[in-house]
């Protein structure tokens, strides 16, 4: 049979190993296995939400409230904008489609840095535009300036602050100048799934996010419950934008598109602060140990300002074989060799998971 071109030559996305995988395949038991591959809080998510969602079950034979209203709300009360200048999506995977689907096409290009979120490229490509990146791994502004002033048909730029597998982020007001020379028929698509780590490490990387889409009418933020809220299995991520760009992605979202479940998981997340901030301040105490591990152990890491930490290597190792040796062991991290990149991403977990790390890895 023969299927659209465009998916020809497209790959199916590799998602993180789940733990199910590791026992089949390597027999190793469940609660010996540390996964530290997809980004996920180690910590769980907010009791509150455990809570709700027991009696939100009872409902599981009722779709739930299209209209998003309490999740809407509680989203624009946080962000001091309104409900219609939010969308929401199953995780903001599902809004980076969206924003695809509206602006790319085969008559466009799509812009992003070299080494960034799997998912800019594999949404764009089921377009069929044209995907155009940075020399340099990490977000260089210059870079993308050149190459947005050189290619007059570009429909979609990408910033991921902070950068997903690597780490690094931009400043705000860096940003900020970007964006003044950009065209304003051009959607910059502001990923900040790790917003909520980056600006308590560092002021600079904070983003105001009304601030953003009052002053540039082009700008699309995404944000995500998957990360610092601890719910990546309940699907639940948004977007925040002038209203005109929202009402056009809702034209692309189809009713129901998250479950009653993942709403009220990101109603009651949204409440409880201090399990947030609980988790940030371990994570970036623990991130210590994994930066002190590297210089120790003779390789280099990535300055992160997420819930995750990218070890280089030199010459003398190579990352898929330090992957693999980690998963028979029982640890999952993500081999970040099909970037060209020599180089692991780990998640921070928790205390005791990151102590079995080290002693596992200096054990290979
Ligand atoms: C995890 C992640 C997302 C989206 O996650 P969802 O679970 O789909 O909400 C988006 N962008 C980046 C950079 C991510 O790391």
């Amino acid at each position: 049979m023969k299927f659209n071109s465009v998916l020809d030559n497209l790959k199916i996305y590799e998602a993180g190993k789940p733990i199910e995988l590791v026992v089949r395949e390597y027999g190793i038991d469940a609660k010996d296995i540390i996964k530290l591959a997809s980004n996920e809080n180690p910590r769980g998510c907010s009791p509150r939400v455990i809570e709700a969602l027991k009696d939100e079950a009872k409902k599981a034979n009722l779709y739930p409230d299209d209209s998003m209203y309490e999740l809407k709300e509680g989203l624009a009360n946080k962000f001091e904008v309104k409900s219609e200048n939010i969308i929401v999506g199953a995780g903001s995977d599902q809004v980076i489609n969206f924003a695809l689907q509206a602006k790319a096409n085969e008559n466009t290009s799509i812009l992003m840095a070299r080494t960034t979120f799997a998912m800019y490229e594999i949404y764009g490509r089921q377009t069929g535009t044209k995907i155009l990146k940075t020399p340099s791994h990490t977000h260089n502004l210059d870079e993308l300036l050149e190459m947005y002033k050189a290619n007059l048909d570009i429909s979609v730029l990408f910033l991921c602050l902070p950068n997903n597998p690597l780490g690094e982020c931009l400043d705000t007001k860096d940003v900020y100048e970007f964006l003044e020379k950009i065209d304003k028929d051009t959607l910059v698509v502001i990923d900040g799934a790790y917003q909520e780590y980056a600006k308590v490490k560092d002021k600079n990387k904070e983003i105001n996010i009304k601030d953003m889409i009052t002053k540039f009418s082009n700008v699309l933020y995404l944000g995500t419950f998957s990360k610092a809220y601890g719910l990546g299995g309940m699907r639940c991520g948004y977007g925040v934008a002038s209203s005109k760009i929202i009402k056009t992605l809702h034209k692309l979202r189809s009713p129901f598109n998250i479950t009653t479940l993942s709403l009220r998981a990101g109603i009651e997340a949204l409440k409880d602060k201090e399990f947030v901030s609980t988790c940030i301040e371990e994570n970036f105490k623990e991130m210590v140990r994994y930066e002190e591990f590297a210089s120790q152990n003779g390789f280099d890491f990535i300055p992160s300002y997420t819930n995750f930490i990218t070890l280089k290597y030199n010459d003398d190792k190579n990352s898929s074989d330090i992957a693999q040796k980690l998963l028979k062991k029982g640890i999952i991290v993500r081999d970040l060799g099909a970037y060209g990149m020599n180089a692991i991403r780990v998640t921070i977990g928790t205390p005791e998971q990151n102590t079995k790390f080290f002693q596992i890895y200096k054990s290979l």
